[in-house]
C-alpha cells in the first residue's frame, strides 16, 4: 500500500499485574470508604459531578496519604515507563512522576463529560470495580477540530480511522494516554456503580 500512517495516537491498556484481585479489594474498600467520610468532596461532587462522587477536588493526591494507593502508584510507575518508551519519549534527565490521584464513583446514569488533563504529561485510569455493560471510556480523534470539509467514514472503520473510539472499562486494568487526549465517560447504564481511579504524570 503506497499510505503511510504518520502522527499516531497511542493508547496504552494492560493488567495491572497477573494477581491483581487482592490490592483491587483494599483499593475499593477505601474508596468506598473515602466516599463516606469525604464531607468536603461529596458536597463540591453534588454541583461538579452531578449523581456520583469523585475525591477531585478535596482527596486529590491519594497516594501520598493512603500505603494502599502508593502500592498502586508503584504499580502505575512501571506502566508509565513502559508506555514513554513505547511513544519513545526523551525524557532527558527528567523523569515522569505522579502528581495527582483520586476516586470516581458513578453509579447509573452519571455522565463525565468531554474533557482533557491540562498541566500533565500522561494520564489513565485504574479500574476498580466494573459491573457488567457499564461505561467505557470514549477517546475523541484530536484532529477533530482540524477537519473542515473531511467526508466522514464509514461505520464500520477501523478504530484508527474512526473520530470516536470507546475503550471498555474492565477492572484490574490500566488506561493511559497522553493528557491533551480528550475523553469523556458516556452516561453509565449499570445498575452497579462503576468505580474508577484516575491519575497524572508531571515531566519534572
Ligand atoms: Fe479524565
Amino acid at each position: 500500500m503506497p499510505v503511510r500512517k504518520l502522527f499516531a495516537t497511542e493508547i496504552y491498556s494492560a493488567p495491572l499485574q497477573r494477581d491483581w484481585q487482592p490490592l483491587n479489594r483494599r483499593l475499593l474498600q477505601e474508596c468506598l470508604q473515602l466516599q463516606h467520610d469525604d464531607v468536603g468532596g461529596r458536597r463540591w461532587s453534588k454541583k461538579g459531578y452531578p449523581g456520583g462522587y469523585t475525591s477531585y477536588n478535596s482527596l486529590y493526591r491519594l497516594q501520598q496519604i493512603s500505603p494502599t494507593f502508593a502500592r498502586l502508584e508503584h504499580r502505575l510507575n512501571r506502566h508509565v515507563a513502559a508506555y514513554a518508551r513505547a511513544l519513545e519519549m526523551d525524557l532527558d534527565d527528567r523523569k515522569l512522576a505522579m502528581t495527582d490521584c483520586w476516586i470516581n464513583i458513578m453509579p447509573r446514569g452519571v455522565v463525565h463529560g468531554l474533557h482533557l488533563h491540562p498541566l500533565s504529561a500522561v494520564s489513565g485510569t485504574y479500574y476498580v470495580r466494573t459491573p457488567r455493560g457499564c461505561a467505557g471510556l470514549k477517546f475523541e480523534d484530536p484532529r477533530l477540530a482540524h477537519f473542515m470539509a473531511a467526508p466522514p467514514r464509514l461505520p464500520d472503520a477501523r478504530p484508527e480511522h474512526r473520530t470516536w473510539v470507546t475503550l471498555p472499562a474492565q477492572a484490574g486494568r490500566v488506561v493511559l494516554f497522553e493528557s491533551w487526549l480528550r475523553h469523556e465517560v458516556p452516561p453509565n447504564p449499570s445498575a452497579t456503580a462503576r468505580i474508577s481511579i484516575s491519575f497524572n504524570y508531571h515531566w519534572s
